[in-house]
């Protein structure tokens, strides 16, 4: 009966990994109703409600020790004790670069715009459909996998030195300060050498397909990569515009 409604079941088959799903989220009924959606899309989902208990669990050897993990995780931005914003904050800042999608009743682009800037992935106003909600999580594990699917090891080129696990990046022998998304957009040109991105296609890649901002967003990150990577950020010779087209690393 639910495989006839759920048109998506036989995808279930095609994951090759069950996904781990951590849905922070204070009340009852929306909490539940994600959980039933995740669980029937084949994930595996753990819950909290509230900010306090989801970082504790996050931050519990427990947690990783038992492979608790999650590939993806789920939030609202009202939260007690601690706000979603703040969660993003603290896993960014430490370096944690799981996928969050947050999901929250304040819709205004001021709000859109906070959680992006402080490291959520993707954005969902309530109320959403929950086939709206699964559609944003396979597009967030599957962008996930693309880039993690890149060599784990060390990536070099030339003088720059890029640590995937350690989310840390040294240049001529110093490492540099980049935020989580200067080291995305460095990850995925570095996995890809001399390839050309489109500004739209590093939209989609390093900040999602929906991504309100204009694609000038993409130019201020390479120009503040620029002034971190380059010995002459007016003359680059890693990060290079190729005219008509958008940038290529190398
Ligand atoms: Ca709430």
């Amino acid at each position: 009966m639910l495989s006839l409604q759920n048109p998506q079941a036989s995808d279930k088959s095609k994951l090759s990994q069950t996904n781990r799903v951590l849905l922070i989220e204070d009340e009852d009924l929306i909490r539940d109703m994600i959980v039933v959606a995740l669980e029937e899309e084949g994930y595996e989902v753990d819950t909290a409600n509230n900010g306090r208990s989801a970082l504790n669990m996050l931050q519990s050897s427990d947690f990783s020790r038992d492979k608790l993990t999650p590939d993806l995780i789920i939030m609202d931005l009202m939260l007690p004790e601690v706000n979603g914003l703040d969660i993003c904050r603290l896993l960014r800042y430490q370096g944690d670069i799981t996928p969050i999608l947050v999901v929250s009743a304040k819709s205004s682009e001021t709000d859109r715009v906070l959680g992006l800037e402080v490291g959520a992935d993707d954005y969902l106003t309530k109320p959403f459909s929950m086939r709206e909600l699964i559609a944003r999580c396979r597009a967030l594990l599957r962008r996930q996998r693309y880039s993690s699917s890149s060599p784990s090891s060390v990536q070099k080129y030339r003088d720059i030195n890029l640590f995937p696990e350690e989310c840390r990046v040294t240049v001529r022998g110093l490492e540099v300060n980049l935020s989580p998304k200067e080291f995305r957009l460095l990850e995925l040109f570095m996995s890809y050498p001399r390839r050309v991105w489109s500004r739209e296609q590093l939209i989609e890649q390093v900040w999602g397909a929906d991504f309100l901002g204009d694609t000038k967003t993409v130019d201020v990150h390479i120009r503040w990569l620029r002034e971190k990577l380059e010995e002459e950020p007016s003359q680059p010779e890693y990060l290079i515009t190729v005219r008509g087209f958008g940038y290529r690393f190398g």
